[in-house]
């Protein structure tokens, strides 16, 4: 595949977790309408995506300042997110995505190296990365590694510096737009599936330099980089 937008000289590969390794979004969503709605506030399942990435507390915070035109305090912050925490304890387990599992070692056999950057903190799916998909323990940068959070370039420059290669070596594979935002403009190649419920221009808009729609097309697209 001559027009590739994947680097050359690609070193290393960093994978957003929730909706790209795992098909966790519709937890989240189904989780922030109702930790909201036990706050009288109505709020969409679309912003559930357009929010996503941002650390729990800036969300609260943002969501506030929105529909009830106040500021969050940092007792309503921890109430709604710990409503929020036990919500998602009682969803159901979010299932693999279709072939990240084959891509992932797809990569690995190639010689590439393999980081997670993520802004949960859920325990439930973390504590899984290494058995699901054999990402290395040191290779995680979750929202207890950074101080900003998505759509920040902290996490994913983390990641370039953890991992020691140039930016321009890495390639990120994302499906929210602040994702995008965050790790373009930590100068990184980046790669989104629209795995959500979102346009595609949206993600094109933050900057995304090859929108495919789901995981499934991400695996051709990379055995095509392999091949030429
Ligand atoms: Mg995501």
């Amino acid at each position: 595949m001559s027009n590739t937008v994947i680097p050359k000289d690609l070193k290393c590969v960093i994978f957003d977790m929730d909706g790209v390794l795992y098909d966790s979004m519709k937890n989240h969503e189904a989780t922030w309408v109702g930790c909201f709605k036990a706050e009288g506030i109505d709020f969409p399942a679309y912003d559930a995506y357009m929010y996503e990435g941002r650390p729990g507390h800036e969300t609260i915070g943002c969501v506030f300042k929105e529909h009830l035109n106040r500021e969050a305090t940092q007792e309503d912050k921890e109430r709604v997110y710990n409503e929020k925490v036990r919500l998602m304890g009682m969803a159901s387990e979010a299932e693999m995505m279709p072939m990240m599992k084959e891509l992932i070692d797809l990569f690995k056999q190639q010689g590439k190296e393999v980081w997670v950057v993520t802004g949960s903190k859920q325990p439930t799916l973390l504590d899984r990365l290494n058995g699901d998909f054999g990402i290395d323990l040191n290779q995680i940068i979750s929202a207890k590694d950074v101080v900003k959070g998505k759509p920040d370039p902290e996490p994913y420059l983390k990641a370039v510096a953890g991992c020691g290669f140039d930016a321009k070596q890495c390639l990120v594979v994302e499906n929210a737009p602040l994702g995008v935002r965050s790790a373009k403009a930590a100068g990184i190649t980046t790669i989104a599936v629209n795995t959500g419920i979102l346009e595609d221009e949206i993600l094109a808009k933050e900057g995304a330099d090859i929108v495919l729609p789901d995981t499934k097309s991400l695996y051709p697209y990379v055995e095509g980089y392999f091949r030429s």
